[in-house]
């Protein structure tokens, strides 16, 4: 959930891009990703395609990706297995990822989970400031986080139309951060319980308007879905990229595993879920892009991608074999890591319901 408190932090009018910009940059020749092979680029003129097939990107997109991947292959991956060991995530990496500082969202609580409305923390006014009151729990990058974006019902009476949001400095007096989770997988995040003691906040912290928080809340978690969507996708990518390669060099029975008809039905399989969640997180974010509903469409690609990432992970530790099992090999962090997919910024159940309220009152 750490997107979603950037996320509303620089407010959707930046992040979104706009979709003449994003029209216009498509009549330019557009390079197309094979996408099992994102680094191929094949330009393909314009004249050619009356409609961009999803895997097209802009160049600014292209540049994006590119910077990412480098920073991730250079900075990042030489220091995974420690950050996961130690559950710490270095200082370079924190100053690499966030150079705007760190943001926390602190929505769910020990009885708001899935029912994220039902939270108890309290915001009384006093004047021209508030008082918060409350415990809340999983929120992540809490150790490194310099502004929490906290939500609190200013009236109770209200429901959860009481529910507003407050932007609190960390070291505002009465704001405590508890101890990190030992979790399963993504080690190096920390997620912590954050709670808050007679916590004062000026009026002027409360981001947008009172009682609005529930709107926000959910705004920024249907596009946090898409991201989760993405992260689950590159997760499950990486994964297989690192263990195809592993099969066409084993031999046994005198044979690559590859050359096993038993593997490769198993291989097509998992290559066709992916391509599949590729197509779903590409269409719900071109869909959030140009501006049009696609809470339903983040749901099933943030649903269907945490599933495939989890069989994807778990499909490679087993094709592996032993060493697929044992930390010399990168394949079990990667099936640890894809467990969260399911469960936070809404669990796979929660998707589901989504999905289907939508189709309800589609028919
Ligand atoms: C690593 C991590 C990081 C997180 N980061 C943040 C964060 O930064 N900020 C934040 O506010 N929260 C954060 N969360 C909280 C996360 O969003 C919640 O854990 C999640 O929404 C599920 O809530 P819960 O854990 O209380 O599970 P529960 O709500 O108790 O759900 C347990 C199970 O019951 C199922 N279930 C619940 N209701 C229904 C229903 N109506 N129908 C069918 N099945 C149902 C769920 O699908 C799930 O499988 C984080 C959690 C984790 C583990």
């Amino acid at each position: 959930m750490e997107g979603a408190a950037v996320r509303l932090l620089r407010g959707s009018a930046l992040v979104r891009r706009n979709f003449l910009t994003c029209l216009s940059s498509w009549k330019t020749p557009p390079r197309v990703l094979k996408s099992s092979q994102p680094e191929t680029q094949l330009n393909i003129s314009s004249d050619r395609l009356s409609c961009a097939p999803l895997q097209t990107f802009t160049d600014e997109e292209m540049m994006m990706k590119s910077t990412v991947k480098k920073f991730a292959q250079e900075q990042i991956a030489p220091l995974v297995s420690t950050m996961d060991e130690n559950s710490k995530m270095e200082t370079s990496i924190i100053q690499g990822l966030f150079q705007n500082g760190v943001g926390s969202f602190c929505l769910s609580e020990a009885g708001a989970g899935s029912d994220p409305f039902a939270l108890k923390t309290r915001a009384d006014k006093k004047g021209n400031y508030y008082v918060i009151n409350g415990s809340k729990m999983w929120v992540s990058n809490a150790e490194y986080a310099g502004i929490f974006l906290v939500m609190a019902n200013v009236d109770p009476t209200r429901g959860y139309k009481g529910i507003t949001c407050f932007i609190v400095d960390r070291d505002t007096e009465g704001l405590h951060i508890g101890r990190a989770e030992n979790k399963m997988g993504i080690r190096a995040s920390s997620t912590c319980p954050v709670t808050f003691e007679n916590v004062k906040v000026p009026e002027a912290n409360v981001l947008g308007q009172v009682g609005l928080g529930y709107k926000y809340a959910m705004s920024g978690l249907n596009i946090g879905r898409i991201g989760i969507a993405a992260q689950m996708l590159g997760l499950a990518q990486g994964c297989f990229d690192y263990t195809i390669p592993y099969l066409k060099e084993r031999i046994q029975f005198g044979k690559r595993l590859f050359d096993f008809q038993g593997i490769q039905h198993q291989v097509a399989q998992v290559a066709t879920q992916l391509e599949a969640i590729r197509l779903l997180t590409y269409n719900a974010a071109r869909l959030s892009e140009a501006g049009r509903p696609c809470v339903k469409e983040a749901s099933m690609a943030k649903y269907y991608a945490s599933e495939v990432a989890g069989l994807t992970t778990s499909k490679c530790v087993e094709w592996m074999g032993g060493v697929g099992y044992t930390k010399d090999y990168p394949v079990e962090k990667y099936f640890r890591d894809a467990k969260i997919g399911t469960i936070y910024e809404g669990a796979s159940n929660i998707q589901l319901n989504i999905i289907a309220k939508h189709i309800g009152k589609e028919y």
